[in-house]
């Protein structure tokens, strides 16, 4: 039996993931679920998985959820804040960790399950965005495995040979092509951008994710994160990556190699699909998704990224050059911006100036340890804020 710990359990990688699970109750054991508020998502996980552990980010839910669990009679733990998620996922008895806490929060417990050796199957692109170097270091000195579920890197992962997964020369790679949908606005005509909704930004054609990933794939500030994260997974530069907008989503992204050929990873567009790869790598399980249908395919298109439709994506590519505490940077002002969106204060385009405004007042320093990525992001959290009112929606 593997013991999984699932950071983020209530969120929709979570509930995939526990989907994933229980197609294999023979193999699987969720042994720690967490969340931050959803007392009622993870009391009702808690009454179906009985994990060992719960743990609830906020301290007052966690009091909630171990009230309504004793009424039960359940011998589930409640714990809670930081420390109860960093402890969960660097449990002795916990062999992996699904690490799919949104945004900067899951930083400290994603790196708890790297520095304890975990198996880590990495959702939360914020904590490799923030701290590449340091995750990348910290899993090889620790002997983590890190398996990518992001389905762009999942799928890159999957083109590569074993042996010489960081070592571009070595495998004969020439460039990666990562490909985006290019989310719901790839169309929308730009002059009435500043004026779309919260729902409307969350209304992706292909995929259904958290909001705040769901406005990042409308910006595609998404793609942007994505870029520097596969820069730190497969230890490459921002130039050798070309960003393809491929509106199906079911190339997952390709490897080019020096003579030519070209690797694609094809899927239906469905989490579970790098979930279950992740979790059983390098063997094979089923994952409950449906089987791509090649007949049904109309066409497979492409077509260069709009950067000025888009302008973070050249403020992610510019952070990926800079390096050091840049991606922190603009990954904390982007988080802020996006909830001043989500709750109706900001217009969409206002988006991408917070961040240029925020990583244009702010130098970058090297990232020596975490300490300071982590003052690089509260910094960069108080110069956005302070930059909101001036762009604030007029109400
Ligand atoms: P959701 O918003 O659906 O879920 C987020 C999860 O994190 C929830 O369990 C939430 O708990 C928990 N959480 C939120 N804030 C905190 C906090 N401060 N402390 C502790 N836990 C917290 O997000 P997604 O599942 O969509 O995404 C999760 C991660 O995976 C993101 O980094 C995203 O970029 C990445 N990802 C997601 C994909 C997708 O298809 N959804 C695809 C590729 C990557 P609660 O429910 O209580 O709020
Ligand atoms: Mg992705």
């Amino acid at each position: 039996m593997i013991a999984v710990t699932i950071l983020g359990a209530t969120g929709t990688i979570g509930v995939n993931t526990l989907d994933v699970l229980a197609r294999h109750p023979q193999l699987y054991r969720p042994l720690a679920l967490t969340a931050n508020q959803d007392v009622d998502g993870l009391f009702g996980q808690c009454c179906q998985w009985h994990p060992d552990y719960a743990v609830m980010a906020d301290a007052d839910a966690a009091e909630r959820l171990r009230q309504k669990l004793a009424a039960e009679g359940s011998s589930t733990t409640v714990l809670a804040g930081v420390d109860g998620l960093t402890r969960v996922a660097a449990l002795p008895e916990v062999d992996c960790v699904m690490a799919a806490i949104v945004g900067a929060a899951g930083l400290l417990p994603t790196l708890a399950a790297v520095r304890a050796g975990k198996r880590v199957l990495l959702a939360n692109k914020e904590a490799l965005v923030m701290s590449g170097e340091l995750l990348i270091a910290a899993a090889e000195k620790h002997q983590a495995v890190l398996l990518p579920i992001d389905s762009e890197h999942n799928a890159i992962f999957q083109c590569l040979p074993d042996e010489q997964r960081h070592d571009m020369g070595a495998a004969g790679m020439r460039r990666v092509l990562l490909t985006s949908s290019g989310g719901p606005f790839r169309t929308f005509p730009p002059e009435q951008l500043a004026n779309v909704t919260p729902e409307q930004a969350c209304a992706h054609p292909n995929w259904v994710m958290g909001r705040k990933i769901s406005v990042d794939s409308a910006t595609m500030m998404n793609k942007g994160l994505e870029v520097i994260e596969a820069c730190h997974l497969f230890a490459i530069t921002a130039e050798q990556i070309e960003v393809v907008v491929h509106p199906q989503s079911v190339i997952h992204s390709m490897v080019e190699y020096i003579d030519g050929s070209v690797l694609a990873q094809m899927a239906t567009p469905d989490m579970r699909v790098p979930i279950a790869h992740a979790l059983a790598w390098p063997e094979r399980i089923t994952s409950g998704a449906d089987n791509l249908d090649v007949f049904a395919l109309a066409q497979l298109t492409f077509e260069k990224a709009d950067e000025q439709r888009f302008p973070c994506l050249r403020l992610a590519y510019s952070a990926a050059r800079e390096g050091g505490t840049a991606p922190a940077i603009l990954n904390a002002a982007n988080e802020v911006a996006v909830a001043a969106f989500l709750a109706g204060s900001l217009p969409f385009t206002a988006i991408a100036d917070v961040v240029e405004m925020t990583t244009q007042q702010l130098s970058s320093e090297a990232a020596v340890d975490i300490e300071t990525v982590i003052a690089a992001d509260l910094q960069a959290r108080r110069t956005a804020e302070s930059i909101l009112p001036a762009l604030a929606r007029q109400l």
